[in-house]
């Protein structure tokens, strides 16, 4: 696939919370999953290994932060974390927050659904989700913690 056939080089892929010149981190529009990130590679790149080892710890460090983001704003029973990009071959983490009585727990979400959506699933503001972010990228970055 080139990057004109690419979506995630047409579109930003949810909407944009946080980016750099690098990587930018989306929140996804998922009625079922409603704290659910994705931090996508800004260039078309396939494999986490194209990526020259500053970049990947780079990446990394996004993917990290927003995990601690939501883990902090929506306190989940699991954090998932996936790169798989066989249908959009571009570097792409899907960070998911998990609860025990979401529609796909224990399996993923892109199984079969087991049970009908939450009631009070907790949905991270933009702000919030931008703030605790920017917040956990510089812990991580200070490597105080
Ligand atoms: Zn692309």
């Amino acid at each position: 696939m080139n990057a004109a056939d690419c979506e995630l080089c047409r579109e930003p892929g949810g909407e944009v919370v946080w980016q750099d010149g690098l990587v930018r981190v989306v929140r996804v529009s998922d009625a079922l999953h409603p704290a659910y990130c994705r931090v996508i590679w800004q260039r078309h790149v396939r494999e986490m290994s194209d990526l020259p080892a500053a970049e990947r710890r780079h990446f990394m460090a996004l993917v990290f932060a927003a995990e601690v983001a939501l883990r902090r704003l929506v306190r989940p029973d699991k954090i998932n974390l996936a790169s798989l990009g066989n249908m959009t071959p571009h570097l792409h983490w899907h960070v998911v927050a998990r609860f025990a009585d979401d529609p796909h727990f224990p399996d993923a979400i892109w199984a079969a659904a087991r049970r009908p959506p939450r009631h009070a699933a907790a949905v991270p503001a933009r702000e919030d989700l931008a703030c605790a972010i920017a917040e956990a990228l510089a812990e991580e970055q200070g490597g105080n913690g």
